[in-house]
Order: structure tokens, then sequence, then C-alpha cells
């Protein structure tokens, strides 16, 4: 039975992004696996991103992306959820990994070269963050990881610290493999800059618990094909941010009208947007719902983290316990 992991971070408002490239997997996969499904608030790796960490924020935000989680249809009853710092073990064997990987391969890293860029001073920690992502994922065994598709240079960093382990103490690690949504690879920010990022602030994301309204005021602006300059200019939804979405929220019939109209110019930008936030208010109205209940419902959100945290520390211990005694550690 495959063993299924991932994690997604606190580092801001979950956004449709998030939602369609990577949470809706934990929940498809979460119905087939059951409790070989474990998912993961990563705190510890919001720490590493000072853009986008403020520690009097960071509780309330893990509670938050939690929420989310679980209005996304997450079943902590069914799959294990639980936050990344309340089980200790990660660090443990990301400190162990953090011995056995190469600087040069970390500097490598896509993701890090684009956080550092901004950054005066870049904390040890963002270049780490491959190696506690690799630690997050075998600390399980896991062999089948759900991400968006900028997760793919980690899980290869990740499979190569699993074969360096290997080779140097034993076979004990699998090699994972990402798993991905295929129409919700890599969504773009409604800014037109690039991955729709958390850490990018509001002016990237379309939240998934973000008011209707505050989501229209984002889409009124976004950019569009720019060929599109007189409502009279033909234009490509393929190329077109609000094109992109459509695929995410609208039925078949609705995008072959918004396609064709843009193509003919039939149709203008705006009447274009508000065919895409009909289908957005379709999707969103029920999780923003449950959301509430939830918000509503504190301690059941904290009763279900402890209990995954209980849940993932019985997977934990006895792989830590087999890793502590290949490396070589002292036993008493
Ligand atoms: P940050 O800016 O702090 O890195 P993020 O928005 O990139 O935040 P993460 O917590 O890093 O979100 O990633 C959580 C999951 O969401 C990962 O599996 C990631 O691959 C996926 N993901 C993030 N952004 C996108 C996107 N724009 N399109 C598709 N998947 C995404
Ligand atoms: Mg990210």
């Amino acid at each position: 039975m495959p063993r299924v992991f991932s994690g997604i971070q606190p580092t801001g408002n979950p956004h449709i992004g998030n939602y369609f490239g990577a949470m809706k997997n934990y929940v498809r996969l979460g119905d087939t696996y059951g409790k070989n499904s474990i998912y993961c608030v990563v705190d510890l790796h919001a720490i590493t991103n000072p853009a986008a960490y403020d520690p009097a924020a960071l509780a309330e935000r893990t509670l938050e992306m939690a929420v989310a989680n679980f209005a996304a249809g997450l079943d902590p009853e069914r799959v294990i959820f639980f936050v990344q710092s309340q089980v200790p073990e990660h660090q443990e064997l990301s400190w162990v990994f953090t011995a056995l990987t190469p600087v040069g391969e970390l500097e490598r890293m896509t993701q890090y070269k684009d956080k550092a860029a901004h950054l005066e001073s870049v904390p040890a920690g963002l270049l780490m963050y491959p190696v506690l992502m690799a630690a997050d994922i075998l600390l399980y065994k896991a062999d089948t990881v759900p991400v968006g598709e900028d997760q793919t240079q980690h899980i290869e960093l990740t499979r190569e610290i699993a074969r360096k382990f290997n080779h140097t103490y034993g076979e004990t690690f699998p090699e994972p493999q990402a798993v991905y949504a295929k129409d919700a690879l890599r969504i773009p920010g409604v800014d037109g800059q690039g991955k729709m990022s958390k850490s990018k602030g509001e002016g990237s994301t379309i939240g998934i618990l973000e008011p209707l309204d505050s989501i229209w005021q984002k889409l009124r602006v976004a950019p569009t094909d720019p060929a599109r300059v007189r409502r009279s200019d033909p234009g490509d939804p393929e190329k077109c941010l609000i094109g992109d979405y459509h695929k995410l929220f609208s039925d078949l019939p609705t995008i072959e009208v918004a396609f064709t109209g843009c193509r003919t110019a039939g149709i203008g930008c705006v009447d274009c947007k508000k065919m895409l936030m009909e289908g957005i208010r379709r999707e969103l109205t029920p999780l923003q719902e449950r959301a509430a209940e939830l918000r509503a419902d504190p301690d059941w959100v904290r009763d279900a983290l402890a209990q995954g945290a209980q849940e993932a520390r019985e997977i934990a211990r006895p792989v830590m316990e087999e890793v502590r005694e290949k490396v070589g550690f002292l036993r008493l």
C-alpha cells in the first residue's frame, strides 16, 4: 500500500494554487489510502522565510491552514493530519540528512534562489529547507507526494538523499515520487507576476477563504491578454490568467462561451471575468461556510490536530530509532 505525505506552510492565506495544485489531491488520496495518507502544516518551514514570518501570527495562521484543509474536505478521522513542530522527529532526521547533503546541491535549488534574492540577509534555514522537506517525507517512509510543479526539484533532491542514506547505511528509505494535479501544475498569480504564492502577499493570491467581493476587486483589475487593447480586439484565452482560472472553476459550456467570445471579440474581458466569478462563487461558497463552522468550534480543530500528532509520532518514533541505530549513535 502506498504511503502518502505532503505539507503546506502557514506563511499566509491558502490560495487557489494550493487548493487545486495540492489540497484537492490530499483529499482524493486520503479517500483511497486512509491513515496511510499523512498531511502536515509545516510551521518549521514557515520560520525560514523572514519575508513571510511573524511570530505573533504563526499560531493563528497554523490553525487557519488546518481549518482550510478541513473545510476543503480533509477528514482527520480518515487521514493523519497534524502540525509539524508537534513531532520533533522531523528535526532530528533533518539533522542526519543535513550531514549527508552537499551545500552545492542546496544552492542550486530554484526556490532558494528566488526567495533569497528578496532578502538582505539569508537565514541558513532557507538553504536547508529541502533537507527538512526530505526528512518530512522520509520520516514516514512515504513514496507518494502530492505537490505542485514548483516542488519537483525538491522531490528529486529527496530521492537523492534517500539514495545516499541507503548507500551509506543500508536499505532504509523508499525513493518518493511526486503526484501532480494535471490541470493545476503551476497556477499563476492574479498580479501577473509569476506563480501564485502565499509569501508574495495578498496581491498575488486569490484566497480560498477570501470574501468574494475582495476576490472580485482583484479579478477586476487583473491583467488579461495584452492583445485585447480595445473590446473589439480579439484575444487568446490560452495567454490569459483569466483563461487559466476558467479551466479550474468553470464548466465546459461556460469555458466554450468565454473562450470563443474572447477569440472573436464577442465578449469583453469584464464579461469574461464575471463568468469566471460565477464558478468561483459555486466552488468556494460551501467551503467558506464549512470554514466558518469550524472557526466557531476551535476545540474540535485543536483536538483533531493533537490526535493527528499522536498518530504521526507512532509512525515516526520507530523509524527514528532505526536511523539512530544505523548512523551509529550510542545506545544506553
Ligand atoms: P510560500 O510562498 O510560502 O512558499 P506557497 O503558496 O508556495 O507558499 P506552499 O506552502 O509552499 O505554498 O506549498 C503548498 C503546496 O501548494 C505545495 O504542494 C505547492 O507545490 C503547492 N502550490 C503552491 N503554489 C502553487 C501554485 N501556484 N500552483 C500549483 N500548486 C501550488
Ligand atoms: Mg512554496
